[in-house]
């Protein structure tokens, strides 16, 4: 059984310039898990980070995936978010990439896998996700829009997505596969699709105090999905000041921590896979140092007490597509 190790980084927004340097310093500083998309336009760089670290022997690729050999399947299997008894950061590295929207048409998911696997020069990736349930126009715009400004979809029904994707884990170019930003009907529809061969490891949805997603998280596990937890720090948000929140504050002087690490551990002792985005030499280190201290259960209902259900990544120039997450309450 593999482990997806707990915490990773994130790197949507790390400039090519900024990223490789975080990357490596992140491997130094323990990180084993890295969360990567076609959309970031930064895999080149991302690549070359871990691809420095590779060849001063810091990390070993062919170590950085396990497969249980007691498993009857040939795939692997995945507990989802390891808790923090049971981890050893070191243990484990962990590539994720999102397979972007305009890449949804059967034949362009294995164009689309294969171009960021020569970009990052790795020869697979451990978990490759479908970043959003909806198709776009294909094309050599991210988000094409149409004279109203609303994105132009393609006519693509995300279990066909799906079936690419399962065929990538065949052809050994991804190790497992999962979503991102699903909700629970679409989860579900996915789950229930006739003759699935692969099940979703995870679903990368957004996750912090504002946005705790108990319902969504509760569905997600109870069906042995794990929820992986984006902007969890509540991201550079205008208006939206997350790290000062004055309960978050205090619980970190209770603990000696900081704000950012109350906010990590947090979904840590949910068992939610978090994947803080840094840049910044000293907080790269500061969100990992989050293994030697607990939360407690009042911390914890202190923390649920913040709810306020905002959502701070609406994509609105989607809200027309047919598969739009968000118009659901979970
Ligand atoms: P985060 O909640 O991770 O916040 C990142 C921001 O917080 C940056 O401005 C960073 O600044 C700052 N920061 C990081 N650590 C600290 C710290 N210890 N103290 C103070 N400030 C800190 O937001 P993201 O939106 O980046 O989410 C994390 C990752 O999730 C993304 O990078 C991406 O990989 C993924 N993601 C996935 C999405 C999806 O649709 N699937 C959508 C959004 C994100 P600095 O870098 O300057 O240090």
């Amino acid at each position: 059984m593999a482990l997806i190790p707990p915490v990773g980084l994130g790197t949507w927004k790390a400039s090519p310039g900024e990223v490789t340097n975080a990357v490596k310093l992140a491997i130094d500083a323990g990180y084993r898990h890295f969360d990567c998309a076609y959309l970031y336009q930064n895999e080149s760089e991302v690549g070359e980070g871990i691809q420095c670290k590779i060849s001063e022997g810091v990390i070993k690729r062919e170590e950085l995936f396990i497969v249980s050999k007691g498993s009857n399947s040939r795939l692997p299997a995945y507990k989802a978010g390891a808790y923090a008894a049971e981890l050893n950061p070191q243990a484990l590295a962990f590539l994720s990439y999102s397979l972007w929207c305009t890449f949804h048409k059967k034949p362009l998911v294995r164009t689309a896998c294969s171009q960021s696997l020569k970009a990052l020069k790795l020869d697979y990736l451990d978990l490759y996700l479908m970043h959003w349930p909806m198709g776009f126009k294909p094309g050599k715009d991210s988000v094409p829009l149409d004279h109203s400004g609303m994105v132009i979809p393609c006519n693509t029904d995300f279990l066909d997505t799906w079936e690419a994707m399962e065929d990538l884990v065949n052809e050994g170019l991804v190790k497992a596969i999962g979503v991102s930003n699903f909700n629970h009907e679409q989860l579900e529809r996915l789950l229930n699709k006739q003759n699935l061969r692969i099940r979703p490891v995870t679903n990368q949805i957004e996750c912090h105090p504002y946005l705790s997603q108990k319902q969504l998280i509760s569905f997600c596990q109870a069906r042995g999905v794990s929820v992986t937890a984006y902007r969890p720090l509540g991201g550079s948000s205008e208006g939206v000041d997350l790290l000062d929140d004055p309960v978050i504050r205090r619980i970190a002087e209770e603990h000696d921590k900081t704000p950012a690490q109350i906010l990590i551990r947090f979904q840590m002792q949910r068992n939610v896979i978090v994947i803080p985005k840094s840049v910044t030499p000293h907080r790269i280190q500061e969100n990992i140092q989050v293994f030697d201290f607990e939360l407690t259960e009042q911390d914890m209902n202190d923390i649920f007490s913040l709810e306020k259900n905002l959502r701070l990544v609406t994509f609105p120039t989607t809200e027309n597509h047919k598969d739009y997450p968000f118009h659901i309450e979970y």
